[in-house]
Parts: structure tokens; sequence; C-alpha cells
């Protein structure tokens, strides 16, 4: 196995023995996502079960896609799944940033104020709210008001300046993230959310509060929808799609406004009944099968970084100990050298594109340059093991996925490498 790593991966065998050493002392953590593993493993396979999966349903339909029941059943098996009345899961969103968007602007109407609770909300939301730019059909060109509480220094929600918001203005939707994003700070867990969105409702009941739920599902053993969301949104190229489905996003949540979400995304009376699947639905169900099993994976690979890291003088976020909300691992570095080679390094242990050096650009969407690797089957499948940075500062590569924790920690490991080899890092 040494020589493997060694001969196969010119990994050092100073670095091996500390990696041993990070295995053997976090093996209790590293276990322990085993048992949410379980349980959202037995919840797909009971919602599978109660709508009735069948070989009928992984094929696929062309052109308008009518009565499509792999579409149907693929919709009601992620609602129960998600805890929610009802679902829309399809490969027209071409991304997670396309669903969110398709939330907002579902139930979002001239005069109407969003507020942001958990700060700025995700690079990519910054131009389609119209936060920065503006002027391409952003929200903000549609009298769409933009409301935004900053999270305090600790990362945690202002609750003072959000009643003052509350008190003083009507919010017709309230947008939560779940995950970290772009930002250091810790991501809100269920029981948060749960508490966060309690507070809303109690100023007015009718405030819909939607959920960005990317990165977090099956990470614990409920979903936001279960915690009061009207609304909840994620990638199929993140955690529920499993590694499996090949493109698309779902949004889940209230019947009514899942109906607004479909009339938006296709037109107003045409909704859920059309949008082909082209023959993906197998891949989506067997990726939404095995999605708590590569979750599980991602979270051990994720404390393995975070243990190794923090042993090689990093700061990192969250501690290997912490509790985990999503598959996000952020770690610090210095300057953007060693972010940029750490990244460089995560490619080279990559079973696709490991000869890829990535660089930093300006990816459509994001403010600053952003470097991402990403040797992987998916193209851009952040399930995948992947490593993004923007490059600013402070320099924090966020580190995520992993379709099996031996190959994330072979990632993990030439990352490492690729320090010690531009002597950037020193293991004695
Ligand atoms: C990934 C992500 C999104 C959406 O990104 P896409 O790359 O467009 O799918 C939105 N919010 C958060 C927190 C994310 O992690």
């Amino acid at each position: 196995m040494v020589n493997m790593y060694q001969e196969g991966f010119n990994i050092d065998s100073r670095l091996l023995k500390l990696a041993q050493d990070v295995e053997i002392t976090n093996k209790g953590i590293m276990d322990g996502f085993e048992q949410t593993e379980e349980y959202n493993q037995l919840k797909i396979i009971k919602a599978m079960q109660e709508h009735k999966l069948s070989e009928a349903h992984f094929h696929g339909t062309t052109g308008y896609g009518y009565g499509d029941i792999g579409r149907e059943v693929i919709d009601s098996i992620y609602a129960q799944v998600m805890g929610a009345e009802d679902a829309l899961v399809r490969v027209q969103f071409v991304s997670g940033t396309h669903a969110l968007n398709v939330a907002l602007w579902s139930v979002l109407r001239p005069g109407d104020t969003l507020l942001a609770v958990t700060g700025k909300p995700y690079d990519t939301l910054e131009e389609a709210i119209g936060i920065t730019g503006g002027g391409h059909g952003a929200l903000s060109d549609f009298g769409i008001n933009y409301r935004e509480i900053s999270l305090l220094d600790d990362g945690s929600v202002d609750y003072d300046s959000l009643k003052k918001t509350l008190e003083r203005e009507e919010i017709k939707a309230a947008l939560i993230q779940r995950s970290k994003g772009y930002g250091w700070r810790p991501s809100l867990d269920i029981e948060g959310i749960k508490k966060l969105i309690g507070f809303i409702k109690g100023f007015n009941s009718k405030t819909i509060c939607i959920v960005d739920n990317c990165y977090g599902e099956f990470v614990e053993m409920n979903e936001p929808a279960e915690a009061g969301a009207d609304l909840i949104v994620g990638s199929l190229i993140k955690n529920p799609g499993g590694g499996l489905a090949p493109t698309g996003a779902y949004i889940a949540g209230a019947k009514e406004l899942v109906e607004l979400a479909s009339y938006r995304l296709t037109s107003p009376g045409v909704g859920k009944e059309c949008g082909a699947t082209l023959g993906v639905n197998r891949n989506i169900l067997m990726g939404l099968f095995f999605a708590p099993h590569v979750v599980s994976q991602s979270l051990k690979a994720a404390v393995f970084c975070a243990a190794l890291m923090e042993k090689l003088g990093c700061k990192v976020s969250p501690k290997p100990e912490e509790k985990r909300t999503d598959i996000i691992q952020a770690v610090k570095f210095e300057s953007s050298e060693p972010l940029i080679a750490f990244c460089q390094g995560i490619q080279k242990g990559a079973a696709v594109d490991s000869h890829v050096i990535p660089q930093p650009w300006d990816m459509p969407g994001y403010g600053s340059q952003v470097i991402m690797a990403a040797g992987t089957f998916i193209q851009g499948a952040s399930i995948e093991m992947s490593a993004d940075a923007p490059i600013r500062p402070p320099y924090i590569v966020y580190l995520q996925g992993g379709l099996t924790y031996t190959h994330a920690k072979l990632s993990i490991l030439t990352a490492v490498q690729e320090l010690i080899n531009r002597k950037l890092l020193n293991i004695e």
C-alpha cells in the first residue's frame, strides 16, 4: 500500500505517516457519519417503495415530454425525501444558480422586498439580484427591493438587526443560505434554520422563507423543509445527484409555490406538464439512491482534510470535531501562492484530467477570479472531489466532495505533496 502511494503517486513517506496518524486519531469522528447515512438511505428506499418505483420510470421522453411518468415519480420521491409537499426536479435547470433564480422570480413581484438573512448571498446571485451590476434583467431592474442582514463577526445571524428590519418593513421573501458558500462562517444547521424561520414567521407568517440548500442534503437527518422552509433549492451535481445525475437542480416546498416555480421555469399554463427527460431518469434516481453514501464519504474526507491541514499549521473551518451541516471544508492560507498550488495539487489526484493544471479565471457569475480543481466525470460536479477558491484575501480554499473516501484522500495527499514540492510547506 505504501509503495502504491509512493511509487504510483510520489507521496512522501513522512506525509503518509502523518496521514495515518490523522486517520487513527479521528477514526471515531470519521465513522460517526455512518448513522446519518443509514437513516437517510432508509428514508430514500422507503420513498422509492411507496411510490412504486419500477423499470418503466427509467425510460425518458423527447420533445415536449408530455406524460413522462419517470419525471413525475422523481418529483414525488424528492418531495417525500425532502419532507416537502411537492418538488420540481428538472434537467432543464442548468445549475443551482438557475434554480435559485427561478425560485426568487416565482415569488417576488415589483414593489416586493427580498431580505437576505445570512449575509451576502452566494457570489453567483449578486448579479441576479442586482446587488452588483444590474441592468441585465436583475430583480432590481424590475423594482424588487433588496435588503441584507450582515452576519455578526462570529458568523452567526444578527437577530437584533433582523428584528429591527422585520418590525420596520414588510418582507415578501427571506433568503437563507445553509452552507458557508465562499465565506468564512459556520454553516447554518437545521436547528439554526428552524429557529431562524420561526423568528421570521413570528413577525409575518406570510413571509416566504427560501433556503439555499446547496451542499447540505443528507448531511443531517432532516432537510430545511422540515424546519419550516417554504421553498428549498439545490443542485443535482452536488449532494442529491450522488455523482450520477448528469445535470439539473431541484426546487421543493409548498405545493402552490412549487407550482409558481414551474410556471417560471417553463411557462404559465405549462408548468410541470412539460420537460423532456432525454433518458436521464435512471441516473437521477440511482444518484439519489447513492447520495447518502457519497455524502458520508465526502464528510469523512472533509474531516481527514481538516485534521491534516490543522496539523500542518493551517486554520480550518469547520474543525475536525465540529458538527457539520454541509460537505464543505474551508482551509485558510497566507497568500495566493499556496492556495493555487493546493488546488493544482488536488487536480493531480483526479481520475479524470489529472494532467490538466487548473488556473484562476474569470468565471461567469463570480466577482473575482476563481480557481477550480475539478477532475470530474461530470463537468464541474462538486459532489466529486473538487476544490475551489476565489483569488482574494483572506486566501481560503473550499474543498468538497469525493465519490469515494479513497479518492478524496489521495487528492488531499497530492495537494499537500504539491505544497511540499514547491517548498511552500515543510513537514519536519
Ligand atoms: C453551488 C452553490 C450555489 C449554486 O451554484 P451553481 O454552481 O450555479 O450550481 C448556490 N449557493 C451555494 C451555497 C452553493 O454552494
